[in-house]
């Protein structure tokens, strides 16, 4: 593609344009240069009429759940009778070496039929090593006591690439590795073009995981504030455009899903925070577009389907109007490593009626948490939130953690949540 530009490209254009300022104009290299721009202004995997058609609707328009968020959390509650501290987790198990292994063989040999096996005997590994029961069909009479599940994300490799490979308007370098969390890099994608999706990216593999098991699978979705946050963005249209084109794209895999049968949806947006621009006086209007793009997703749903957000990696206090705002039925968010600052807020008056999971232990560290501890987190969210509207979850996904760290603390998490349940019952 001739229209990017990396470091190498740059510094010969910087070259050139010193010389032309020095008098000596390379020609031949600045009018390659400009039908390289004219090419892109024309290419039709930049332009995309319907999309951005699409997306220019959206602008100065509300988009809403038509029903408030209690009455929807009724509707849900019928249908997916979930206990009092419903039990979940945010979405990645842990990234064993076998799972990046043939990750990177059917990156390399494009062995879609060995992938798909391989992959669905992980999904399945997965699940079941979160159930304790030796049994393949997991039914809801099971032991284990997650009481929403997930599928772990064994088909991904990053929250932002895995959608990225599948929409259209993404592009990906091989070396392009960004610093994201202590040692952890990711490779972001580049955004040039309008995007849109060929097709579903996620129901295939939230269908099976499914199938397994009577209990809701909560479908697991990148957020488009997210991806727009954690991507290299077209520099010739503004951000909020491009964000609104993939807030559609992901309310197309949203409704695809709830037509599937998934009744629990998670769309993450770890990013939503760290978008804020330093200059205050941009940021009102930066939270305005990047919360109605979250809304746009999932605005066509049912009341009864059930949208989760996620949040993390960000001080969430100072924008919680603007999470309120975002409307989900249930959040979970980073807790337990900011001293329960998130806490703070709610003592400080502010009104929160929908689901909330303030993360109860943090899964950067190989830590285990007992037991206790778990239920001395919970009883302090008592003092502060409804008991009907908490959730029990940890801090993040478990996807840089061992299986030999995340079940016994995920037991304990269990076990803290029984015990309050039990402690409340006989109140
Ligand atoms: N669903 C993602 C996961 O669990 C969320 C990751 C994140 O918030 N950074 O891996
Ligand atoms: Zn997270």
């Amino acid at each position: 593609m001739p229209w990017l530009a990396f470091a190498a490209q740059k510094v010969v254009e910087v070259n050139a344009l010193a010389e032309a300022l020095s008098g000596q104009k390379d020609e031949a290299f600045f009018s390659a240069n400009a039908a390289a721009q004219a090419s892109r202004k024309s290419s039709p995997r930049v332009t995309n009429e319907v999309v951005q058609k699409a997306a220019a609707a959206l602008k100065g328009s509300d988009h809403r759940r038509s029903t408030n968020v209690s009455a929807r959390l009724d509707a849900q509650q019928k249908k997916l009778n979930l206990p009092i501290l419903p039990i979940t987790t945010t979405g990645s198990f842990p990234q064993t070496m076998e799972l990046r292994k043939v990750r990177r063989e059917y990156k390399a040999n494009n062995i879609l039929n060995c992938f798909a096996a391989i992959l669905l005997e992980s999904l399945r590994k997965n699940m079941l090593r979160l159930s304790r029961k030796k049994s393949t069909k997991l039914s809801s009479s099971r032991k284990s006591s997650i009481d929403v599940l997930v599928h772990g994300e064994p088909e991904r490799n990053d929250m932002v690439e895995y959608f990225g490979e599948q929409l259209s308007g993404f592009a990906f370098t091989v070396n392009g590795w960004v610093q994201s969390y202590g040692s952890r890099c990711v490779k972001p994608p580049i955004i040039y073009g309008d995007v849109s999706r060929p097709k579903a990216m996620t129901v295939f593999w939230s269908s099976l995981a499914q199938n397994m098991t009577k209990r809701p699978m909560k479908g697991m979705l990148t957020g488009p504030v997210t991806i727009l946050n954690w991507t290299f963005v077209r520099d010739d249209q503004p951000r909020f455009e491009t964000c609104y084109q993939i807030a559609l794209a992901i309310k197309d895999e949203v409704e695809d899903l709830e037509k599937a049968g998934i009744s629990v949806i998670q769309i993450d947006e770890a990013a939503l925070r760290e978008g804020l621009p330093l200059r205050k006086s941009e940021q009102a209007f930066y939270l305005v577009w990047a919360v109605h793009s979250f809304r746009i997703t999932n605005c066509g749903v049912k009341d009864s389907t059930q949208i989760h957000t996620h949040m993390c990696y960000s001080n969430v206090y100072d924008i919680i109007h603007s999470i309120i705002d975002m409307d989900s039925d249930v959040i979970t968010i980073e807790n337990s490593r900011s001293d329960e600052k998130l806490l703070s807020v709610f003592r400080g008056g502010v009104k929160y009626g929908a689901g909330i999971g303030p993360g109860i232990y943090d899964i950067h560290s190989p830590r285990i948490p007992s037991t206790e501890e778990i239920a001395e987190r919970i009883n302090k969210m008592f003092a502060v939130l409804e008991r009907n509207i908490l959730w029990v979850n940890p801090d993040c996904g478990l996807k840089t953690r061992k299986y030999s760290e995340v079940k016994p603390a995920l037991s304990n998490m269990v076990a803290a949540a029984k015990l309050l349940r039990t402690q409340l019952a006989s109140d």
